[in-house]
């Protein structure tokens, strides 16, 4: 198979991760004998200081152009002052929206390696193994009308959530067949017993899961899930909600397994997926050569997963990732005081190391 892949390195620790995300990549099409067709284009701070534009018009139409684009991390603190249009974010935000991406995918997997990271107890986040699915592009980040309005001197504010019926089954689809491939279970989170949009997400929902006989599904309201996340993290296997309740859940499903540099994610839906690493530029310890690229690596699994379809391929990296971690070798983030890290490149060649 040809994998047409656009990488956009970004800022900070960007570069870092992606160059070891990137190599992991090239392992695996050489051993499983794949061909990559890997294009580099900058997105970012390092776009603005180039183009005088965080997404350049060659950079979009690069992703355009690919099967899947792997992005590092945008941001600059010297671009703090900057005007919005012209940080490095918003070239990332733009990126997203042209993509067409609905379906944010947010796992949140407790390797067992490293349990003393998790702020929970041990026997608690034991087996923590869930993938949150939010839809991306709809709900109170999106709904019209929206604004500020002053009325004889006092301000008031409006943000509407509005959802369609087709909008909550495409995303639910997304979750019943993702769930087809793991331990055959959905929740779907809502706020059913206050809100007239969660009644609808509720009623679409469970007619999307007449077609999905063998799934079980529950449905939980947002508050009873932020508590029973903490309290049985490993009773879930997909989660399916809205953009505002996905946004909170996958930031504290993500807390729950432990460090930021760990995370991935997927953004798909749409013609082209984006996979980026959940962890932003980390400026403080950028061009060191110690930031985690594990995020980014395994960013890359679900890439190989659900753009290419290549479900041993994607098996084999995250095999290799927890091999790696159950091997000692563990970054500055991760490792426990008076203990050795690995840096960025070592742990790369360990995880490689480790490819079937
Ligand atoms: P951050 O994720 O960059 O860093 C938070 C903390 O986690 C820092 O201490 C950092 O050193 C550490 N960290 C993050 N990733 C790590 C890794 N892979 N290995 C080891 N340690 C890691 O968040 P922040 O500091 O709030 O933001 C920094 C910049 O990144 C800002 O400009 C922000 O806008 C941007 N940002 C971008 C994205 C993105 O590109 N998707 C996401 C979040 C933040």
């Amino acid at each position: 198979m040809v994998l047409k892949v656009t990488m956009l390195p970004g800022d900070g620790i960007g570069p870092e991760v992606t160059t070891e995300a990137a190599r992991v990549l090239e392992a695996v099409c050489e051993r499983f004998g794949h061909e990559l067709d890997l294009k580099h284009k900058k997105i970012g701070g390092v776009a603005i200081n180039e183009f005088n534009d965080p997404l350049p018009v060659d950079t979009l139409c690069s992703c355009l152009d690919s099967n899947a684009v792997l992005l590092g991390a945008v941001g600059d603190p010297s671009f703090d002052n900057h005007p919005v249009n012209f940080r490095p974010e918003a070239g990332l935000l733009r990126l997203r929206r042209e993509l067409g991406a609905f379906a944010n995918l947010r796992p949140a997997l407790l390797f067992p390696a490293l349990a003393h990271s998790s702020p929970l107890q041990p026997r608690v986040v034991a087996g923590t193994d869930m993938i949150i699915v939010r839809e991306l592009l709809g709900g109170l980040y999106f709904g019209e009308p929206r604004g500020a309005d002053e009325t004889a001197g006092r301000q008031s504010v409006i943000n509407t959530m509005r959802y369609s019926e087709p909008e909550v089954e495409r995303i639910a689809r997304i979750a019943f067949d993702l769930a087809r491939k793991r331990r055959s279970k959905v929740t779907s989170v809502d706020k059913a017993n206050v809100l007239e949009c969660s009644q609808l997400w509720r009623e679409v929902v469970a007619r999307v899961a007449a077609d999905y006989t063998d799934v079980k599904l529950e449905h939980q309201y947002v508050d009873a899930c932020a508590m029973a996340l903490v309290a049985r993290p490993a009773s879930f296997d997909v989660i399916v909600t809205e953009n505002l309740f996905g946004d909170i859940l996958s930031d504290e499903a993500g807390a729950i397994v432990g460090s930021l540099g760990l995370l991935a994610s997927a953004s798909i839906g749409g013609p082209v997926g984006l996979y980026e690493p959940v962890h932003g530029s980390a400026p403080d310890i950028a061009g060191r050569g110690i930031a985690n690229p594990l995020g980014a690596i395994l960013s890359v699994a679900l890439m190989l997963r659900h753009t290419f379809q290549l479900e041993r391929e994607a098996a084999s990296v995250e095999k290799a990732v927890s091999e790696t971690l159950d091997a000692g070798y563990l970054t500055v983030d991760i490792a426990p005081e008076n203990t050795r890290p690995v840096s960025t490149v070592e742990m790369c060649d360990q995880v490689i190391e480790r490819l079937e």
